[in-house]
């Protein structure tokens, strides 16, 4: 979406040549037009694909995935918790996501209350990178039964390898923009 692009552009900072930080609209301060803009494109690219469930993980894409759902027709959203072993039990799906902006392996968890064999899931999320988060998401969906199409996500940064994970398990992806690299310090989509 052009409009991303630009704001991307306008307002992206690059660290360390591989994160973007977009806080101050995506995922700390949020422009609720830009992600309602971004929820109508994907709204249309998932038309006729039965979705009926949102899944996302805390936190930062909690927002993003709220306006998708509501756009969607007011969709139920799940999000993925990062929890501490000891409050996990049997009635919970686990996985294990590594972080990609924190050098560090979380357990995320969902209730099995909210994720069941009649679901078909939209993953969604702010970012896609190398895919891992999504694929923690996935395997949840799996162990519960649910039927994922495909992942959602704000920026996609296409030099790290998550689209093509996704794509080989079936999976249609889309991103709102697609960062392809980093050249002088400046997005290039
Ligand atoms: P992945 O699991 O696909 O490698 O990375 C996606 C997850 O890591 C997202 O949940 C997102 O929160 C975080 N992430 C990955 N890359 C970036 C980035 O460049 N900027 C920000 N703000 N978050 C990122």
């Amino acid at each position: 979406m052009k409009s991303l692009e630009e704001r991307i552009l306008k307002d992206g900072v690059i660290i360390n040549n591989d994160i973007l930080k977009v806080d101050s609209f995506l995922n700390h301060q949020i422009d609720v037009a830009l992600a309602r803009n971004l929820a109508k494109e994907i709204t249309e690219t998932f038309k006729g694909y039965g979705v009926n469930k949102i899944l996302t993980i805390e936190t930062s894409g909690i927002a993003f995935a709220y306006a998708v759902a509501q756009e969607m027709g007011d969709l139920p959203l799940v999000f993925a918790k990062k929890s501490k072993s000891a409050t996990v039990g049997n009635d919970v799906y686990t996985s294990q996501v590594k972080s990609f902006t924190r050098n560090l392996v979380s357990q995320i968890t969902v209730s099995n209350k909210y994720m069941k064999p009649s679901d078909t899931v939209l993953i969604v999320d702010d970012f896609l990178a190398e895919g891992n988060a999504a694929f923690g998401l996935l395997d949840i969906c799996r162990q519960a039964g649910a039927k994922v199409v495909g992942v959602a996500v704000a920026i996609e940064k296409g030099f790290q390898g998550g689209r093509n994970r996704l794509e080989a398990e079936g999976l249609k992806v889309y991103s709102g923009a697609n960062v392809k690299e980093f050249k002088d310090n400046k997005p290039v989509f």
